[in-house]
């Protein structure tokens, strides 16, 4: 029956770690997923998340189904974590907030939304490079996808005037993809001022900005200052879309945490768009699981433990920070010539190194330390232990 199906590469990044598992040497370093390890290189479940489960299993909640859009006190409370206590358009009733598989989830709940109610376009558009599954997940939804100049090779930075130009180019109408913070593979995001004036830009044209915030918190450790960019667009009248993950700020990766938000102009628009979005949702998967969402939800509302949490973010992205210094510290006591102040510059979980394809390959074959082809390393993989190792290996494949 199946001869006709072809046989598919694997996915780029786990395909990784299965590289990496085959390796028996001893000092090997797995730097490909994104995912947080403690300073013994060990999984990390915040003690934050602990305390939590444990007063929801106390609590002696039911199992019955959640609603299609999930558990309400994790969503009204997500969307205030990004938008802000304060926020006005929730306070005025006009977000439509729903529960979703995580960040992946949410971004296809969007992309499945804009493709049956957007009708000025369907072309997203992404910054070069973006998170690899960004492109799947729209084109999967019968979307097109297209891409805006975003990354600098030449300073390993943010090439804000190539934005700038490519954006003003974009037709009206389409949507634009943003990283709200901690920008994934490359660790560059733009800043305050230039935020500003993308904002503008984007208003011109008349764009939908579509955020994906996948790491509030951990890109500075501040859950407020990583949610500016976000906060910035709404207030200045721009109707987002919003994708939100759990995954790395509260360490929820396999309990599929998220939500997805559309920011509307009435309450009377969101009631309509709310009604549409539970119609997707519910031939898709239903509705969603209940205990991350629960855990995330106590976290939130409680706030002895949300100020635990938050102490537990910083202490995360402080330890990323940390390991970003140590690493470039290395690189100059190798006598490294080359300028490594993109490893200090950009912010968040992933490093892209600028190593090109041939170095990765011999940090792989010659000292088993595991990255995507593209030069990016997860920092979050570095400890202690391993940041010299990495910094010498680095140093042999670019002297
Ligand atoms: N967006 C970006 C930019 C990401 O880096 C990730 C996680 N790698 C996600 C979305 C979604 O992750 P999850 O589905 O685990 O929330």
């Amino acid at each position: 029956v199946w001869s006709n199906v072809e046989m598919g590469p694997p996915d780029a990044i786990l395909g990784v770690t299965e590289a990496f598992k085959r390796d028996t040497n001893p000092k090997k370093m797995n730097l490909g997923v994104g995912a947080y390890r403690d300073d013994a290189g060990k999984p990390y479940v915040l003690p934050s998340v602990k305390q939590a489960e444990l007063e929801v299993i106390d609590s002696g909640l039911d199992k019955e189904y959640a609603g299609i859009t999930g558990v309400p006190d994790f969503f009204n409370s997500a969307i205030k974590l990004a938008l802000g206590e304060d926020s006005s358009a929730v306070k005025d009733g006009l977000n439509v907030t729903t529960q979703a598989i995580s960040g992946t989830g949410a971004l296809r709940i969007g992309a499945n939304f804009f493709n049956k109610w957007y009708s000025q376009s369907k072309t997203f558009w992404l910054p070069t490079p973006s998170w690899g599954n960004h492109t799947p997940i729209f084109k999967h939804a019968g979307l097109n996808v297209s891409s805006y100049r975003y990354y600098d090779p030449s300073t390993c930075g943010f090439d804000f005037q190539g934005a700038l130009e490519d954006i003003s180019k974009i037709p009206e109408g389409d949507i634009i993809v943003l990283h709200a913070c901690a920008h994934n593979p490359t660790g560059v995001d733009p800043r305050p001022e230039q935020w500003k004036e993308l904002s503008q830009v984007i208003k011109q044209r008349r764009l939908f900005p579509f955020f994906d915030m996948a790491y509030q918190g951990f890109a500075s450790g501040d859950t407020n200052k990583d949610a500016f960019a976000v906060r910035k667009f709404v207030e200045d009248g721009h109707q987002i879309a919003l994708s939100q993950s759990f995954s790395k700020n509260m360490g929820l990766y396999g309990e599929r945490v998220g939500a997805f938000t559309i920011v509307c102009s009435s309450p009377e628009e969101a009631a309509r768009v709310m009604s549409q979005v539970k119609i997707i949702i519910r031939p898709l998967y239903s509705n969603p699981p209940i205990h991350g969402a629960r855990v995330a939800a106590k976290i939130l509302n409680t706030p002895a433990l949300n100020a635990q949490w938050l102490t537990e973010v910083k202490g995360m992205a402080d330890r990323i920070i940390d390991m970003r210094a140590r690493l470039r510290d290395g690189l100059k006591r190798e006598g490294s010539s080359h300028n490594w102040q993109h490893i200090t510059d950009q912010i968040g979980m992933f490093c892209f190194t600028g190593l090109k394809p041939d170095q990765v390959e011999r940090l792989t074959s010659e000292f088993s330390v595991y990255l995507t082809k593209d030069g990016r390393i997860s920092v979050a993989g570095l400890s202690s232990n391993n940041v010299d190792y990495l910094a010498n290996a680095i140093h042999q494949v670019t002297k």
